[in-house]
């Protein structure tokens, strides 16, 4: 079957309103639970042979949100789901006014190769949960769990419903000329900009989930021991490929070298080495080479050379980092971690405003003048204050960046109104109208309506 005929079944599948029933959404997001759980030995499987992801990692980082989020939309679809009553102006009385969310129709998401799983699923589950039939386009880039996210949900689904369709660039680009309803794309920014393109040709909605360089910026009144402790977590979970990482550290220069002496300690505590399960691979060769490129031998103040047969990188902490280097160039995306100084919190501020917007922005203060400051002037998608990443498990907050670090946002009931679209409408008795609004018109009728609507 062609993709085009795949997606025209989809859409009359659609379009037969079955999917507006909200009890066919509920079980569809219970199938997709039982078979995650189900199959959950072969997702660990898979991931373990892509890049060496441990259980812990993936449980806590994939499946587990993905989990949540089926979880969270079964307790609250019927919520979001309800039509909402508004208030109806003067003009309009005694008519009612209300928004129905409904389903944008048959939608793609493309996701991304860095948590494999949950970029390509919990979009797939707001989407579900609104209603909307699914194709996705996991990342080829870790194919087995392209491989085995195609098998689990093929085999489960009705393809009408919700299928996975696999490949690269090619079987994308086919797949674009296609019209969606919706498009959800997370990956690079270059790429994004490939997908708004395709989407605007349809006049496609697009949400575009991408990156950019994300700031920690530090300030000298923290409790550096625990500054060091988190951001040591957040950077090199994953080995640094997450999208959300502290792309490098700005901090006060009168505490750097505590601040280094921090991340020394939580780098050596944690045994970073993929054959303990502590660490995981580099993707591919093409990123370990680029990586590797990243390091300046002068400037490393923990790290060592890389293993390319292994594509491992342990992890790395640069000192004395200027803005010119390679390094601060473009989005890392891996264990490297640039350390900068500043002196004034306007001169941070300034630094950071010269990258376009992040998706994230982490402030690490005691001084709440100092926090409100960041806050209100650097444009960032999400961030959080004195921790990083975190910000991305509560589900309560929107995910999504800004300007150039993306469009639109997801989690929750924001993953929910993602996929929908809010139809406004205005109801009307027919036993009463006033006439001022007909022709004839005159400038009695005039004056009155000027008193009327104002
Ligand atoms: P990518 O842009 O290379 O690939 C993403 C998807 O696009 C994949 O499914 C791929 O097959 C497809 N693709 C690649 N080239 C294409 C083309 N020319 N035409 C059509 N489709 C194409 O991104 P990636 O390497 O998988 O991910 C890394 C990037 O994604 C980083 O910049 C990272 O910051 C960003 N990211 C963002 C988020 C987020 O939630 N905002 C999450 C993870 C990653």
């Amino acid at each position: 079957m062609s993709y085009q005929e795949i997606i025209d079944k989809q859409r009359s599948f659609f379009n037969s309103n079955a999917t507006k029933d909200i009890s066919f959404r509920i079980q569809e997001l219970k199938r997709l639970k039982s078979v995650l759980k189900k199959n959950e030995s072969l997702l660990y499987d898979a991931i373990y042979k892509d890049f060496k992801k441990s259980e812990f990692e993936t449980y806590v980082t994939e499946l587990s949100l993905i989990y949540h989020d089926i979880d969270l939309a079964l307790v609250k679809i019927k919520k979001w789901a309800k039509k909402k009553r508004v208030s109806t102006g003067i003009t309009n009385l005694p008519g009612k006014s209300y928004i129905i969310p409904e389903p944008y129709g048959t939608v793609l998401v493309i996701g991304a190769w860095n948590y494999p799983y949950q970029l390509s699923l919990c979009p797939a589950i707001a989407a579900i949960a609104a209603g909307c039939t699914v194709i996705l386009k996991p990342s080829e880039v870790p194919s087995r769990t392209s491989a085995i996210m195609a098998q689990i949900i093929n085999q489960n689904f009705d393809a009408n419903v919700f299928k996975v369709i696999e490949g690269s660039v090619k079987e994308t680009t086919e797949l674009l000329n296609i019209k969606f309803d919706k498009v959800f794309f997370t990956g690079s920014v270059p790429v994004g900009k490939i997908v708004y393109q395709a989407a605007a040709k349809h006049l496609t909605p697009v949400t575009l989930e991408l990156g950019g360089k994300s700031p920690a910026i530090i300030t000298k009144d923290v409790n550096i021991d625990m500054t060091a402790k988190r951001l040591v977590w957040s950077k090199y979970l994953n080995a640094g490929q997450t999208c959300i990482a502290p792309d490098y550290v700005l901090v006060e220069s009168s505490i750097k070298d505590k601040l280094l002496a921090g991340i020394k300690k939580y780098i050596e505590k944690a045994d970073y080495h993929v054959d303990n399960d502590n660490y995981t691979q580099i993707i591919n060769e093409k990123n370990f080479d680029r990586l590797n490129g990243l390091i300046d031998q002068n400037k490393i103040f923990i790290g060592k050379k890389g293993n390319k047969e292994e594509r491992v990188i342990p992890p790395t902490v640069l000192n004395d980092v200027e803005f010119t280097d390679a390094v601060m160039q473009d989005e890392i995306f891996g264990p490297i971690l640039p350390i900068l100084t500043f002196e004034t919190i306007e001169d941070a501020i300034k630094k950071v405003r010269q990258f376009s917007k992040p998706l994230s922005c982490y402030v690490f203060t005691k001084s709440k003048a100092t926090k409100n400051k960041i806050l209100n002037e650097i444009s960032f998608g999400g961030g959080a204050v004195n921790d990083a990443v975190m910000h991305f498990t509560e589900q309560s907050l929107p995910f999504g960046g800004v300007g150039d670090s993306g469009i639109g946002s997801y989690h929750g009931k924001y993953g929910f109104e993602t996929f929908s679209h809010y139809k406004s409408v205005l109801q009307k008795p027919f036993w009463v109208e006033l006439d001022l609004k007909y022709a004839p018109y005159s400038t009695k009728k005039l004056k009155w309506l000027k008193r009327l609507i104002g």
